[in-house]
């Protein structure tokens, strides 16, 4: 059943993430605003793009079967 409070409740969660975004949004241009005041370069946030990604092997765990990177230990197994 529906009520009026469930519904108030949605609202209420959409209009947070919304405004979560929009500050977010606000955040990033000041940063880029900034940094075109000063001179610096502007470049998308995120790590450096210096060559080729990274990219990892994959390999299935032999306990579980669930793939993990090669090299590391499953969560299976550290327990
Ligand atoms: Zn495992």
């Amino acid at each position: 059943m529906i009520s009026i409070l469930k519904i108030l409740f949605t609202i209420g969660v959409i209009i947070v993430v919304y405004l979560g975004f929009k500050y977010r949004w606000r955040l990033t241009d000041m940063t880029r605003a900034a940094a075109r005041m000063t001179g610096a370069d502007v470049r998308p946030p995120g790590p450096p793009r210096s060559g080729p990604p990274v990219v990892q092997d994959l390999v299935p765990c032999r306990k579980c079967g669930a793939y993990i990177a090669s090299g590391t230990t499953c969560s299976c197994e550290k327990s």
